[in-house]
């Protein structure tokens, strides 16, 4: 799978609401270690400021769709798929 941006995926996936992901259940804004961090919790959290995410960004179609205890973020499902597609193109293997 190609690297949309996070957002884009998240579209991709889930559709577009009308509204905006800042007031979405599963948006997570607090302090840690005097920085605040944004993140969609649907997307997944970590501590990378790549995962950071836009209060204003148009919301997916899960927009306030509270996480079950057994659902996987989505970050999990893409990581899952470059490792069952191999290697990038022009990128070394293990075994060169
Ligand atoms: S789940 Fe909520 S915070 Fe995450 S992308 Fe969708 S609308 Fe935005």
């Amino acid at each position: 799978m190609a690297n949309p941006r996070k957002i884009d995926l998240m579209h991709k996936l889930y559709g577009i609401s009308a509204q905006i992901c800042g007031d979405c259940c599963n948006y997570v804004s607090e302090l840690y270690h005097d920085k605040k961090l944004r993140k969609c919790e649907r997307y997944g959290l970590t501590h990378s400021e790549a995962s950071d995410w836009k209060k204003s960004a148009a919301a997916c179609g899960m927009f306030n769709v509270p996480m079950k205890d057994n659902e996987a973020p989505v970050i999990r499902t893409v990581r899952g798929e470059r490792i069952k597609d191999g290697p990038m193109e022009g990128q070394m293997t293990l075994c060169e």
